[in-house]
């Protein structure tokens, strides 16, 4: 295998694992600073079971497996990504800790390295407004499971060089992501205004009383997630003719839900303690059944790619 740039991820957590799992499945040593000695310790198990789902798929031998675990060392202070061509930081949602880091890692990472954040929300420049070298910074927006899911969000700042972008997309799609970068920073970039988007709708519908979260799902898997899949909203209206979807979009624009008022739905699920998988209860019961189900269908998934 060629040479791959050394890459580090700072923040071993639910993101920071199995982005680290991607690089190190495509080559790259991996170094991932956690400052958690806890978490830490356990991130080549974490690790393991993340390959282990894409070895139960077939997507890669035993072999690969090791291999790519082989490729990648915990650490704890970030001064120990001091080698990477480009640190991921995966770290909490806290802008403030985001900043002291960016800090920590200029002081030691050479100055053509590229530092990503893969925040959810914060605006890149937001992130950069201490940052010495702003050019070399970007947002890179993975989705969880990152190694099920393909995108990334690429969402360069102001400052942000085009060819840190282009050397950023390089070494994204080298890992099989499929990275898309934003020509301005959003709210919600774009999946996740799309994902709110798909929400709203279907928490109106289920408020309406015309049909249960049940039917909602099942229209979205056997219909809309398969269409998705291949193609996107443009391609679509495109295939079905723009007179035809104008004429329906303006008869049922008027019909959906323009309020944020449906948030209520989950949030009296979440004052009653039920916040879905992770408590057992949400809009299901997330008995062992249904997670092994869920379980087999993203692994199904995940072989047919
Ligand atoms: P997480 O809480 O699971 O993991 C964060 C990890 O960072 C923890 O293990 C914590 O100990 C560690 N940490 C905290 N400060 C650190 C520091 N200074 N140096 C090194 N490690 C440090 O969080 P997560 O869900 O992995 O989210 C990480 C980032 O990714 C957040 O910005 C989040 O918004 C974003 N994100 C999350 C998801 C998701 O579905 N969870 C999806 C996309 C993006």
């Amino acid at each position: 295998m060629a040479y791959q740039e050394i890459v580090g991820v700072a923040g071993g957590g639910l993101m920071g694992v199995g982005i680290a799992a991607r690089f190190a499945l495509a080559g790259h040593a991996v170094v991932v600073a956690e400052s958690s000695a806890e978490r830490a310790a356990g991130i080549p198990a974490v690790a393991a079971g993340i390959l282990a789902d894409l070895l139960d798929a077939g997507v890669i031998d035993a072999a690969r497996r090791d291999a790519a675990l082989a490729r990648l060392r915990v650490a704890g202070a970030p001064d120990a990504l001091a080698g990477a061509a480009l640190v991921i930081e995966a770290i909490p949602e806290v802008l403030a800790a985001k900043h002291a880091l960016y800090a920590q890692l200029e002081a030691v990472l050479a100055p053509d390295a590229i530092i990503a954040s893969n925040t959810s929300g914060f605006p890149p420049d937001a992130l950069a407004a201490h940052m010495q070298r702003r050019a070399r910074f970007l947002v890179a927006h993975f989705w969880n499971p990152p190694h099920a899911i393909p995108l990334v969000e690429v969402v360069p700042g102001s400052a942000t060089d085009a060819a840190v972008v282009e050397r950023s997309v390089g070494l994204l799609a080298g890992i099989g992501a499929e990275p898309v970068v934003l020509q301005a920073a959003i709210p919600g970039f774009i999946g996740n205004r799309l994902q709110f988007a798909v929400l709203r709708e279907a928490l109106h519908i289920v408020r309406s009383g015309a049909a249960t979260p049940e039917t909602v799902d099942a229209v979205m898997k056997a219909c809309l997630g398969r269409r998705y899949s291949i193609m996107g909203p443009f391609e679509s209206a495109d295939l079905g003719g723009l007179h035809t979807l104008a004429g329906i979009g303006a008869n049922l624009m008027p019909e959906l839900a323009k309020d944020e008022d449906v948030l209520d739905l989950m949030r009296a699920h979440v004052d009653k303690g039920e916040l879905g998988v992770a408590s057992g209860q949400g809009f299901y019961i997330w008995d062992e059944d249904r997670i092994a189900d869920l379980k087999a269908r993203r692994l199904r998934q995940l072989a047919a790619k």
